[in-house]
């Protein structure tokens, strides 16, 4: 039942109108008499209907709607307005005002009133629905611009029979047109690029006259003489004899779609180019690590022609007591997603089997996955037979060393031991040149073993197994001081040390190094007690140790010729060397990836410089470096 209030400052008409209220069963009523009483009630009692007479003390029955319309959220209720005279202006202000059923107070009755409040009911409800489809359409109107502005594009109306195009959007500015340019067929045409204007002229007629949906790509040519890619789609609107009307189409700038096709063609070919003109073979997989594709290189390799290689068949191709390895391999790759490196055999066109490396990679999708495997095959035949030959003579030679140093030392203790008997057995009847003579001779001989025994070390030192790790240089010192003893303490040498930091390096050959470089400072010692400081500095991932004495020093003409094995420089007989330290000390730093150099002068003294690589701050595991 409608909540009804009835605002009449007359209470006969009051008591009227609510009596027909009564009778007809048209509602609960409340009843005011005047526009302020009323808008309280308004608040309190929440009325859904109002019957209002037009002339109220303190205002009129439309000030009143207008007041409670604008203050107090009765735009939803429905509104009968009463009205003692006639009045031709009313019904129009009252419309204005938001009343929406008249009626006269002459010919009020149960049934008059019951229509005017269903009537005003059913306007308010009409009202109502007006005002959300208007709402409606605005929230539509603020997307579809939102879209059209996020999506860049433009959009056009053409009228086909005056040939005026509306336009908005981007449509001016892809166009290259100032934003208040009017638009009309013919400007229209005469921006389309000249080479496109007479195809998009043809196509134009035949979507009209065979009324099919419009797509078209053009360029345009802007002001700044650049070429812009445009693509329309749009379609036909007809009227009501089936004519068409106009044109309604989107607009959109396809330049840099175009571009970057055209870019990733040209790749393409540059990729094919590239792959064909390869020495190596190329071959693409699917995710699955199924070959799809190899360059022209697999049939020159192989002489085979056809697609037997697709999905696994290149394993037939390889030779059979490497194909399960191979298998095995790729297949644990492809399905781990790790990179794959593996050697075969390959038959060859000649149907010999020649070695190959084989590496792939997996080529990631947008989303992180595993779109393809791009890998290579390298004949690598001749590395691998270059490494079996080296590795084969490298062990020749060393057997060789260990023979002709057992060989050549035998007879050279031959000849030490007759010349010390010789000297004890005839001493009386040797004169002082033949016991110099003979002297010189024990001296050669104990040489040339000091020789074979620094040939088979240098030997060694090539093929020893490196454990590369981080490696306390401070420790390695240490050992070669304590197996430095007993020159030390003969010569009373002063030896200083800095810090001592951590470098990789195999912890053997850095003592080796230590030791050949601190025994040449006290040994080639001037008639001061030799003095030597080890100093150590760090510049990027890089040590320098300086080995610095106050020896005899060397002739800067002599410091790159004493790294040469057997070379010694001007040093007196009575100083025992071989001229292999500094030649194994230069071996050790080259299988480090280091350097060696000597900075001396004579009579002042030499510095060695030794730089290797810092060890990183987190604990290795040693790399073992084969022989
Ligand atoms: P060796 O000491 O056995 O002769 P090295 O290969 O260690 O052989 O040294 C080669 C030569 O370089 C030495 O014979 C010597 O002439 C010179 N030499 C090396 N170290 C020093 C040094 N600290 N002071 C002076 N001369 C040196």
């Amino acid at each position: 039942m409608a909540k009804i209030l009835l605002i009449d400052d007359c209470p006969e008409d009051v008591a009227f109108t609510r009596l027909l209220i009564e009778r007809g069963q048209l509602g609960k009523c409340v009843a005011r008499g005047s526009g302020a009483s009323a808008m309280a009630a308004c608040a309190e009692f929440r009325p859904d209907c109002l019957i209002v007479d037009y002339h109220l003390p303190d205002m009129n029955g439309c000030e009143l709607v207008e007041e409670l319309r604008r203050h107090h959220g009765a735009h939803r209720l429905a509104v009968v307005m009463l009205s003692g005279s006639p009045n031709d202006a009313l019904p129009g202000e009252a419309m204005a005002a938001g009343v929406h059923e008249v009626l006269h107070k002459s010919c009020l009755s149960i049934e008059s009133l019951r229509v005017g409040i269903r009537n005003a009911f059913h306007r308010l409800e009409m009202t109502l629905r007006l005002e959300d489809e208007a709402r409606h359409r605005v929230a539509l109107a603020a997307r579809l611009d939102l879209m059209i502005e996020g999506a860049e594009i433009g959009w056009c109306d053409w009228d086909l029979d005056t040939g005026e195009v509306e336009c908005g959007g981007r449509f001016l500015r892809l166009f290259g047109l100032p934003e208040d340019a009017l638009v009309t067929k013919d400007i229209f045409f005469a921006l389309i690029h000249r080479e496109d204007r007479q195809r998009i002229e043809e196509e134009m007629q035949a979507v009209i006259a065979k009324r099919m949906p419009l797509c078209l790509e053009f360029r345009v040519l802007l002001p700044d003489g650049q070429a812009r890619w445009i693509n329309t789609k749009g379609r036909l609107e007809h009227d009501d004899t089936g004519r068409p009307r106009r044109l309604i189409g989107m607009v959109q700038d396809l330049t840099e779609m175009r571009r970057a096709q055209a870019e990733a063609r040209r790749l393409e070919d540059l990729y094919l180019t590239l792959a064909d003109s390869m020495p190596s073979i190329i071959y693409v997989t699917d995710p699955a690590g199924l070959c799809t594709f190899v360059n022209p290189e697999w049939k020159t390799f192989t002489g085979r022609s056809g697609d037997a290689w697709r999905g696994l068949g290149w394993i037939a191709a390889i030779h059979p007591e490497d194909r399960t390895a191979a298998e095995i391999a790729w297949t644990a790759s492809t399905s781990a997603g790790r990179p794959f490196m593996h050697e075969y055999r390959l038959q060859h066109a000649t149907g010999n089997y020649r070695w190959h490396l084989s590496r792939a990679v997996p080529v990631l999708g947008a989303s992180g996955e595993i779109s393809q495997w791009i890998g290579t095959s390298t004949d690598i035949h001749d590395r691998v037979a270059a490494e079996d030959a080296l590795r084969r003579s490298n062990q020749d030679l060393e057997r060789f060393a260990a023979l002709a140093s057992h060989d050549l030392k035998e007879p050279l203790r031959t000849i030490s031991c007759y010349l010390e008997l010789l000297t004890l057995r005839y001493a009386s009847q040797l004169d002082a040149p033949a016991r110099r003579f003979i002297a010189a001779a024990v001296n050669g001989a104990s040489r040339m073993t000091r020789m074979v025994d620094g040939i088979l070390h240098y030997s060694h030192l090539n093929h020893q197994v490196l454990a590369i790790t981080s490696v306390d240089s401070g420790r390695a010192l240490a050992d070669a001081l304590m197996n430095l003893e007993t020159p030390i303490a003969e010569h009373a040498a002063i030896i200083t040390h800095d810090p001592m930091p951590m470098v990789l390096a195999d912890q053997i050959q850095l003592t080796q190094l230590f030791q050949n470089l601190i025994g040449n400072g006290i040994k080639y010692c001037s008639n001061r007690a030799p003095t030597i400081q080890v100093s150590a500095s760090l510049n990027h991932d890089q040590i320098t140790f300086r080995i610095t004495d106050n020896g005899i020093g060397i002739d800067p003409a002599d410091v790159e010729r004493i790294f040469e094995m057997f070379t010694r420089v001007k040093v007196s007989d009575t100083v025992v060397g071989s001229g292999i330290g500094l030649a194994s000390c230069k071996r050790i730093i080259e299988r480090l990836d280091g350097s060696i150099r000597v900075e001396s002068m004579v009579g002042v003294g030499t510095t060695v410089i030794v730089t290797l690589t810092k060890a990183p701050d987190e604990p290795l595991s040693p790399t073992v470096e084969p022989a």
